[in-house]
């Protein structure tokens, strides 16, 4: 494009030159031929005018410059274009013109009479004529023009100047004007020519150019159309590929959604599965020792959003007994010992209820060090679960401990699962049964029979109980008590049968046992009450029936109660069957010999009209219980009381018969027991008195009707009265004052020793805190105590609250207790014991001798006196009176450092002994007897003023 040429470049002069004799010799023929033409008109007109000869050779040249001018133009075609431009081509061409031209001016010179005018003129004009057109065929080229115009012209004119005639000389005038006007018109038409030949030639050029443009065009617009269609395939495979792309993108998108979707339905599921399992989720930051959990509610009642640390809120929460396991696994998993851990423990909820839960976790991310920085895991409630598993341990317990049988059939009857208690009553073993057929075990076409007859039965009802006769593995029958029951699924149907059957045979045992437990007393092996008391019935019955009598005798044993407190029970079972078995013997069978309670006996006594065949009947009996008997290394000796009532001649019936025989026993106890009473009018009276003496009683503890009197007690070294003993009395509104003798045993009875006891205490402390507050002197108060009251709970800080009450100091405060009660294995008995010397209050054990002197409690207890019983001092007054148990007991006491009091000294003899023999005090009637506190004040400040002048 670069070479794109100047639209009006100059021409280059070959170029030029070439087009012009291209030119030329292109019209090079056309003159020979006119001149051929010319000769052929002036032949005719000059044949008769001129030689012949002439005339031929004219002919004949101008037909061979004729054929010469054919060759060259030939030859001239067939040249090269650079041959062109060589010279001799336009040599031989003027050659050809010059000859040529002299040949026409031939006509005029040689071939044209002078004297002929018309003949002149005309061939003058044909010549002139065919020169003038042939001179405008070669105007373009000057050389061309002159080479022809000037041989034609020129020698013509010079001819007819020369000549003389007249009109040759116009002739040679009128042709040198002529050939002016020839070469003024052949310049314009060289001119023109060449103009339009330059013309041409620019124009061809122009459109060389304008092809080479259009060409150039074609080019640029073929490589426009390439570029193009390159664009377009570029165009198409970015189409392609953007269409590609958005395949791609769309299948991406589509694969991103799905997964999408299958990560949101896979969370959900998560989330559902998560719901489902209950699983709290934690996330535990070691660093910041926070834990993300789920769940925080329902597991330990913490918001649910909260993030808890695990060192502040939730270690603690873990329960003490489950903290070393939980510790161990936790420091087990981090030191990497483990890949990851399950635990399970009990963790405290806000409710306060412990949880099971159920912690499985590992660490997920740990430091270069190994230590752990991350940890996550789940945390579940697995308490429902426990408690399952307890409850099936407990239902498998139960299972394989009942005292049933029990075996779960499938429903062809064959053995699933048997417990022991059905290898131990049918003595198969439980490999023998399970996997068996139960019609195959049955041990007896019956049993089988029954059991096909039961699976038909269960089909419609789902539980059947029944007696059967089974068989033991050793064929032997025995009775059982089956019951079955038939366990359906949720849809209905039969899936097991279950069935319990207990051994008869014990069962029947135990009946005749129990049998004979209601109408007999197992220790004993004697009637128990119940069948006492239908043969009772019977018995009245009959008597009536036949008039006849019946005798009760109650027997009831002395002081049993000690031997069961002081020797325990073991020896007392011992004692009773020994009682039971003398009875027997001392009984006839056709009497019955009952036991109603623990050392009640009755023997009931039918047609027994001589009342001194019963006193000797009752005589016996006592006589043989008397005799010492030996059990368990302790020999006993034991009395009772017999209280006997007779039917009909006091009672009217079996009831009254009962109570008149036990209110007679309890006369002869009264009177000391070791004796036998019938039952009397007046005993009746007594008792009706006993009855309406508790109700009194009760009255007086409340009304003030108790008194204390106070006997005193003489320190036989000093001779002072140092102490007193409180002794209650009753204030009876009708009989007057009323001793102890007759109402503490009631009150025992009836418990109401308890509050009569506190009251005496009450008085007593009163009153020697005045003796001690006012003297004349300070007087320890010794008050005497029941075993009821030391069986309360909390007598020792009564105790306490009393003496502060009464501002009295512990110290002038003794309390009186028995030998049985120290005997008595009761904590609340020592408790209140060791309370009471704590308190600072003195112990003494009254009537010392007479109960089962043990030294070992006298040692185990902080006794500080003793107080040796009265009749022991009454014995003193014989003429050979044994001293020596008065004397063992002065002793003994002083070898334990207790001091030693002798009660009932009533003559001056016992005194002196006991004075000469070391005894520290001494109480009697001898002193003073008990007396009331106004009395004793008196007796106090005679005492000092005697002890006084005494000492003046
Ligand atoms: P005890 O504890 O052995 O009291 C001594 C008893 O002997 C008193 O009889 C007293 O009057 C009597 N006595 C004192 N010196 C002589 C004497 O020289 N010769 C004779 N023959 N007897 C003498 P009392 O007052 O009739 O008391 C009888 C029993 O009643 C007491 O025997 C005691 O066991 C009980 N008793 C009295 N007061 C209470 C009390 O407040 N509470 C309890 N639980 N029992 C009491
Ligand atoms: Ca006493
Ligand atoms: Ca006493």
């Amino acid at each position: 494009m670069s070479a794109n040429p100047p639209a009006f470049s100059p021409i280059p002069r070959n170029e030029l030159r070439l087009q012009q004799m291209n030119q030329l010799y292109a019209q090079s023929r056309l003159p020979q031929w006119l001149l051929l033409a010319t000769a052929a008109l002036i032949t005719p007109l000059a044949w008769a005018q001129s030689s012949r000869d002439s005339l031929l050779l004219w002919i004949a040249l101008l037909g061979l410059l004729a054929l010469m001018r054919q060759a060259l133009v030939r030859r001239y075609w067939l040249a090269s274009t650079q041959d062109r431009l060589q010279r001799r081509w336009s040599r031989y061409f003027h050659l050809g013109n010059l000859a040529s031209g002299l040949c026409l001016s031939w006509v005029h010179i040689g071939l044209t009479p002078l004297d002929n005018f018309p003949l002149q003129a005309l061939m003058y004009s044909i010549a002139g004529g065919v020169s003038i057109c042939v001179g405008v065929l070669y105007a373009p080229r000057y050389a061309a023009f002159a080479s022809f115009m000037l041989p034609a012209w020129l020698p013509p004119v010079v001819y007819l100047l020369l000549d003389d005639a007249p009109s040759s000389l116009i002739w040679a005038q009128t042709g040198g004007l002529m050939f002016c006007f020839i070469l003024l018109a052949a310049a314009l038409i060289h001119r023109t020519m060449r103009n339009a030949l330059i013309t041409n030639l620019r124009n061809e050029a122009l459109l060389g150019n304008l092809s080479h443009a259009h060409q150039r065009a074609e080019e640029l617009n073929h490589q426009l159309t390439r570029e193009i269609s390159q664009r377009r395939q570029a165009e198409q495979s970015l189409r392609d590929s953007h269409d590609d792309l958005e395949e791609r993108v769309r299948q991406r998108t589509a694969a991103l959604e799905k997964a999408t979707y299958d990560l949101q339905a896979s969370e959900a599921q998560l989330t559902l599965a998560m719901e489902a399992s209950q699983l709290g989720l934690w996330d535990w930051d070691l660093s910041t020792d926070k834990v993300y959990h789920s769940r925080l509610n329902a597991l330990f009642g913490m918001p649910d959003e909260y993030v808890p640390s695990m060192r502040q809120d939730l270690r603690p929460l873990v329960h003490p007994a489950d903290v070393t396991t939980v510790r161990r696994t936790l420091v087990r998993h981090m030191k990497n010992q483990s890949q990851a851990y399950r635990m399970e423990y009990r963790v405290r909820h806000s409710s306060g209820q412990w949880l099971w839960v159920e912690d499985s976790g590992r660490a997920v991310e740990r430091a270069s060090d190994g230590r752990v920085l991350r940890m996550i895991g789940t945390r579940r409630d697995i308490s429902a679960r426990k408690h399952q598993d307890e409850q099936a341990q407990l239902a498998s317990t139960v299972f394989e401990a009942t005292s049933e049988g029990i075996f779960i059939l499938s429903p062809t009857l064959d053995v699933l699962a048997v417990n022991q208690a059905y290898s131990v009553i049918t003595g198969r073993a439980r490999e023998d049964a399970v996997g068996r057929n139960i019609l195959d075990i049955s041990g007896s076409d019956d049993l089988r029979q029954q059991f096909l007859h039961l699976q038909h039965m269960l089909k419609t009802q789902d539980r059947w109980q029944g007696e059967l006769t089974a068989r033991r593995r050793n064929g032997e029958p025995f009775p059982i008590w089956l019951q079955l029951a038939v366990v359906r699924n949720a849809g209905g149907q039969q899936t097991h049968y279950v069935g319990f059957f207990a051994d008869l045979t014990t069962h029947r045992q135990t009946e005749e046992q129990l049998q004979y437990l209601t109408n007999y007393d197992p220790l004993t092996q004697l009637a128990n009450r119940s069948l006492f008391t239908e043969r009772m019935q019977d018995a009245i019955a009959s008597a009536r029936q036949h008039n006849q009598t019946v005798a009760l005798l109650h027997i009831d044993l002395d002081r049993f109660k000690h031997i069961n407190v002081t020797l325990g029970h073991a020896v007392a079972d011992g004692l009773l069957q020994e009682v039971a078995r003398r009875l027997s013997a001392g009984v006839d069978s056709q009497h019955t010999l009952a036991r109603l309670s623990a050392d009640e006996f009755v023997v009931i006594v039918e047609r027994a009209d001589d009342n001194q065949r019963l006193a000797d009947l009752a005589g016996r009996l006592l006589e043989s219980l008397r005799q010492p008997m030996l059990i368990a290394e302790h020999e006993l000796v034991t009395t009772a009381s017999i209280g006997i009532s007779v039917f009909p001649s006091t009672a009217r019936d079996s009831l009254l018969l009962l109570t008149q025989a036990n209110q007679a026993m309890q006369h002869a106890k009264h009177l000391g027991g070791n004796r036998l009473q019938f039952y009397t009018r007046e005993l009746r009276a007594y008792s009706l008195d006993r009855l309406q003496l508790e109700n009194q009683l009760r009255k007086a503890i409340d009304e003030g009707q108790l008194v204390v009197h106070f006997q005193p007690k003489l320190h036989l070294a000093s001779d002072r009265i140092s102490s007193a003993e409180a002794l209650v009395r009753w204030q009876h509104p009708d009989r007057g004052l009323v001793m102890p003798g007759d109402f503490i045993t009631i009150a025992e009875e009836t418990g109401l020793i308890v509050a009569l006891g506190q009251k005496v205490l009450d008085i007593a402390c009163e009153q020697a805190a005045t003796w001690c507050h006012q003297g004349p002197q300070s007087v320890a108060v010794s008050v005497n105590l029941s075993v009821q009251q030391l069986r309360q709970e909390g007598f020792a800080e009564r105790v306490r609250q009393t003496l502060q009450r009464h501002n009295l100091p512990a110290r002038l405060l003794e309390l009186e207790l028995t030998e049985s009660m120290l005997a008595e294995h009761s904590d609340q008995v020592a408790d209140n014991i060791a309370a009471l010397q704590a308190l600072g209050v003195s112990l003494s054990v009254d009537d010392f001798g007479t109960g089962y002197s043990s030294l070992a409690y006298l040692k185990r207890f902080p006794i500080n006196t003793l107080k040796i019983d009265r009749a022991f001092v009454a014995e003193l007054d014989g003429a050979n009176a044994d001293n020596a148990i008065v004397l063992a007991i002065i002793a003994m006491a002083h070898s334990l450092s207790l001091k030693v009091v002798a009660e009932g000294v009533e003559h001056e003899g016992q005194l002196n002994f006991l004075k000469a023999n070391g005894c520290d005090e001494v109480q009697g009637y001898l002193i003073s007897k008990p007396i009331e506190a106004a009395a004793f004040t008196q007796l106090l400040e005679q005492n000092t003023s005697q002890l006084l002048d005494q000492d003046s």
